[in-house]
């Protein structure tokens, strides 16, 4: 169960982090991953890494907040290898300040990349899925787009949306043979993270307000990945998939 033998996936944001992890673990079942960050060198550097026998990674740079540019990655993707079956979501930033700081800029910065990427990115490859009449679209949202924190409205907002165009999407494309869900990983200590890691207090209220006790790991996201991915998820569509540790369940 759960392979992705010949299947080509495009993971956005995937030269580390959880995007990095999901690209390992859909190569160890079997796909042919497409690796995508802003720099060609680390994207290269990453599909060179993973790409152990000569047919299982490759690279796409671009910046997802560049609509056109992604536009002319997925056909760029789609002339070499034929298809594009899977289009994982997942670049993301955040930026902190208080509402009443929150800059312009900040504001269409995050909501650029965690939600006009993702739609845009969602309807070029949506084309050719429904085309070829199947396709799976994942959307990294979080917890935030449930719950909410301070000092990171942009954020709240834009995760919140994901798990909306998630729905939207899953009702319009499972006609075509399309599935679209969504997962909202918990706290996961990734270069995101770094600062919030290593703040003692901030670390207290991870592991004691998650039932099990500690941070997530980006394979424990990834394991939800290669499920929504696969045949074996065919009939799950629409949903935003928590893997908080029960973190957004405790009260
Ligand atoms: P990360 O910062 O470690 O990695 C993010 C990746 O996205 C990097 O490879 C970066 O180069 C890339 N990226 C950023 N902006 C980009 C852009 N404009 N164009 C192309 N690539 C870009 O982050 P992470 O912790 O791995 O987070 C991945 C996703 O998971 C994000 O959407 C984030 O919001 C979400 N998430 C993370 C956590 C967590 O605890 N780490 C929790 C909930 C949700």
């Amino acid at each position: 169960m759960f392979r992705l033998d010949g299947k080509v996936a495009l993971i956005t944001g995937s030269t580390r982090g959880l995007g990095r992890a999901m690209a390992e673990a859909m190569i160890a079942q079997g796909a042919h991953v497409v690796i995508n960050g802003r720099s060609d060198d680390a994207v290269l550097a990453v599909a060179a890494e993973l790409d152990l026998d000569g047919r299982s990674a490759s690279g796409v740079a671009f910046d997802v907040a560049d609509l056109s540019a992604g536009d002319a990655a997925i056909d760029t993707i789609v002339g070499r290898h034929g298809a594009i079956d899977i289009l994982v979501n997942n670049a993301g930033i955040n930026r902190r300040a208080a509402v009443e700081d929150f800059g312009d800029d900040e504001w269409r910065d995050v909501l650029a990349v965690n939600l006009d990427a993702p739609f845009a990115l969602s309807r070029s490859a949506g084309r050719h899925m429904t085309a070829a009449g199947r396709g799976r679209i994942i959307n990294t949202a979080s917890i935030m787009g449930t719950v909410a924190r301070p000092t990171i409205p942009a954020y709240v907002t834009s995760k919140a949306g994901l798990v909306g165009m998630t729905k939207a999407l899953a009702v319009e494309m499972a006609p075509h043979g399309l599935t679209v869900n969504a997962i909202g990983p918990g706290y996961v200590a990734t270069e995101m993270n770094t600062a919030l890691v290593q703040d003692p207090e901030f670390n207290s209220m991870v592991v004691d307000s998650t039932p099990v006790g500690r941070w997530g790991t980006p394979q424990e996201i990834a394991a939800a990945a290669v499920f929504l991915a696969s045949d074996e998820a065919s009939y799950v569509n629409g949903q935003t998939l928590l893997v908080d540790g029960g973190m957004t369940t405790a009260l």
